[in-house]
């Protein structure tokens, strides 16, 4: 008989509600859920096509062992493969200490499985190398908000989109990243014709549909942007003075610094005309509600910290914050990327919003814990850990949910270090993962539609993902296998002691989690699995004893820093890391397909997702095109610093002459060798480690053909 179970869209940080329709055995379907407060019923083309991405025969299903690099994997029972990582981890760290060992993890977690996770490393093993894929993704907004208003907390809700009268979007195509949130922005439009949007991106992209203004600027110099548009604010007048002057500190500075930044100066240095300036300006200043939404164009930068603060500082100046339809809105990638800012699962951080670099802070968890101590050593910061891997520092790596063998820039080098590390363990649910190549180690992990945990979306609001049928063959929930992972290391490194990880099912994890965050600006004390159950999807904080959640923060106007008050950012515009030089003259910048998802591990599996595009291409302005005397569809070695690889050529109007664009989903088994990350760069915010994956020197030489 079919039934219903209402859970949460695994792809994108909309974090939308869908229904899955089964029998118990399969998934036969999946309608978007009206009752959910993010989508109210709407699904995108990758979230409709859920149900048939659960290939069986794309899935892991049994733990697989290998006995030395280059031999092939055997199956081999739970107990047994467990049994062996416990006994290659314990050794590891008896003879190189614990932080020989590390764990890379994944925004597409539940919260539970990462709290497990993270307790794992830091109270068990006692490492805080634990880093997450959302180092990727938005690590430099975690930076922005905590430098500005004191807290990682994105101050907005989704209906402020519909309440806004000028949205800025910079550094987002969320028509193809987060398509459910650009649906609602273009009916508030259409409805709304008096609301501005203006979009500020490199590339004409799909969401240019909606600008009435676009800001095409030079690549990576959105922060000298952000302070011209400032500078005009001054000169016009349009700033808040009364709320600069009770609710912030730092604008002098910031004032003084800006001064530099004249609208000849800006103009030439961003490539945007003069009076393009003065109405972004103009618009900016004169909105009543100033909504602005941003992505990895701002955060996947070696200037993202930077970006993310000039963007925000603009918010400070005009008071434009804690408003309905008004605030810095910054958009999450992964579905529960928010999760993992909350349990403090990236190596700088821990659960419920406290910094692995703060001693009270390790002494408060450790307390909670009932371990003596943690580890006051700093961990790896993703690129810094496949680093370490790769100069053996690393001995054993333990990746769950995560494709680093495709996804980490400068591939070639992160494929390598997988090769030479001596235990690398891959907790996965798809056999089309590049990473299981590297794995000793395979375990099979549940997936979406077979395991239970929460999520938290872009807008702070926390939904139940439900399990609606068992996991294939043996494939075990992610929380399970690092649980039972733990109870025998502690046998070893714990002896005799009360087990740290006596955990029946996720709920009883998420009460122990929440106690993490009781008090803190992200108070989750008052939900639990029941509640969410009982009043539906709720946003933090949610304190024990509220009745709703929050949806808009700082509404009056006091922040989370010591004096209350919110800070301007002053930094000077820092040109990106690697220019266009005569040997490789164009910029290729990186970004998302509207039907793909990551390295299409899941959406690979489904031949309708192929539809609009169905291969790799390089897009090229078709003008420059036709000056190198190129033709549509010409092979091309495409090579950076870094590598190289063959890829056909499109010409694209809305790429920008001098530049190129790559769909970033591109890996190993569609390429047939390398996937696109061999051509991007490892360089990283020195702030938020967030590696600059949009912006890479490139040549073109013509392919010979045979
Ligand atoms: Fe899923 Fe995101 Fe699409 Fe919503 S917008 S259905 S969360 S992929």
């Amino acid at each position: 008989m079919t039934q219903t179970t209402a859970s949460t869209c695994c792809y994108c940080g909309v974090g939308c509600g869908v229904l899955i329709e089964h029998d118990q055995q399969r998934i036969l379907g999946v309608s978007g859920d009206p009752q959910h407060p993010a989508n109210l019923g709407r699904l995108c083309s990758k979230g409709a096509s859920l149900h048939q991405s659960s290939d069986p025969a794309a899935r892991l299903l049994h733990p697989q062992l290998r006995l030395g690099k280059g031999l092939a994997r055997s199956r081999i029972d739970w107990d047994s493969a467990l049994d062996h990582a416990a006994e290659v981890i314990g050794r590891s760290i008896a003879e190189h200490g614990p932080d020989s060992v590390a764990f890379y993890v994944s925004g597409q977690l539940l919260t539970e499985d990462y709290y497990v996770f993270n307790k794992l490393a830091r109270a068990l093993v006692g490492t805080h190398n634990i880093d997450s894929n959302s180092r990727l993704c938005m690590s430099s907004a975690v930076v922005g908000y905590k430098r500005s208003l004191g807290a990682d907390a994105p101050p907005c809700s989704y209906e402020d989109i519909e309440q806004s009268d000028c949205v800025l979007i910079a550094g987002s195509n969320m028509a193809n990243a987060h398509p459910v949130l650009f649906g609602r922005l273009r009916e508030a439009k259409s409805s709304r014709p008096e609301m501005r949007v203006i979009v500020i991106d490199p590339r004409r992209s799909e969401t240019c549909e909606l600008a009435d203004l676009h800001l095409a600027l030079q690549p990576g110099t959105d922060v000298a942007l952000f302070h011209g548009i400032l500078h005009i604010l001054l000169w016009e007048g349009w700033i808040d003075r009364e709320f600069i002057e009770q609710h912030t500190e730092g604008f002098d500075a910031l004032k003084a610094l800006v001064r530099d930044y004249t609208p000849t100066m800006v103009s030439e240095l961003c490539g945007i005309h003069q009076d393009d300036l003065q109405q972004a300006a103009r618009l900016i200043g004169s909105a009543p509600r100033l909504l602005s939404l941003w992505c990895m164009g701002l955060n996947q930068s070696t200037a993202g910290s930077a970006k993310n603060n000039a963007l925000i500082n603009l918010h400070l100046a005009t008071g434009q914050i804690g408003k309905p339809g008004s605030g810095p809105f910054s958009l999450t990638g992964q579905p529960n990327a928010m999760g993992g800012r909350e349990t403090g699962t990236l190596a700088n951080l821990l659960p419920g919003h406290r910094d692995a670099g703060n001693l009270q802070h390790l002494h408060e968890v450790a307390d909670y814990w009932g371990i003596p101590a943690l580890p006051e050593r700093p961990g790896l910061s993703a690129i810094e850990l496949f680093e370490a891997v790769r100069n053996g520092r690393i001995k054993a790596l333990w990746i769950a949910c995560s494709n680093p063998a495709q996804s980490l820039p400068d591939q070639q080098l992160v494929q390598q270090a997988l090769a030479i590390c001596p235990f690398v363990v891959v907790q996965e649910a798809f056999a089309t993962s590049e990473t299981c190549q590297f794995a000793d180690l395979l375990l099979p992990a549940a997936s979406w539609g077979e395991k239970d945990g929460m999520v938290t979306n872009s807008e702070r609001r926390i939904s139940h993902v439900r399990a609606a049928i068992a996991p294939p063959g043996e494939a075990r929930p992610d929380w399970r296998i690092a649980g039972d992972l733990a109870q025998r290391l502690e046998k070893q490194l714990r002896p005799g002691q009360r087990s740290l990880f006596a955990f029946d099912n996720p709920a009883q994890i998420y009460d122990e989690y929440k106690g993490l965050t009781a008090g803190r600006d992200l108070d989750c004390s008052g939900i639990s699995h029941a509640l969410i159950d009982r009043l539906g999807p709720q946003q933090w904080p949610f304190p024990a004893g509220a009745e709703a959640g929050k949806p808009r923060l700082y509404t009056d106007a006091q922040f989370p820093s010591a004096d209350g008050r919110a800070r301007f950012v002053a930094e000077h515009y820092q040109p990106p890391r690697e220019k266009r030089e005569a040997r490789y003259p164009l910029l290729l910048n990186t970004g998302r397909l509207r039907d793909q998802w990551h390295g299409m591990t899941r959406t690979g599996t489904v031949a309708r997702l192929f539809g609009s595009v169905d291969r790799a291409q390089l897009h090229l302005n078709p003008a420059d095109m036709t000056s190198r005397r190129l033709r549509e569809g010409q092979l091309m070695r495409v090579s950076s610093r870094r590598g190289n690889l063959v890829l056909p050529l499109h010409g694209d109007p809305a790429v920008a002459s001098g530049q190129a664009f790559l769909p970033m989903h591109w890996g190993d088994r569609f390429l047939k060798g390398l996937g696109i990350n061999v051509l991007t760069q490892p360089a990283f915010d020195p702030l938020s480690k967030q590696p600059e994956l949009k912006q890479s020197a490139i040549r073109l030489d013509p392919v010979d053909l045979p």
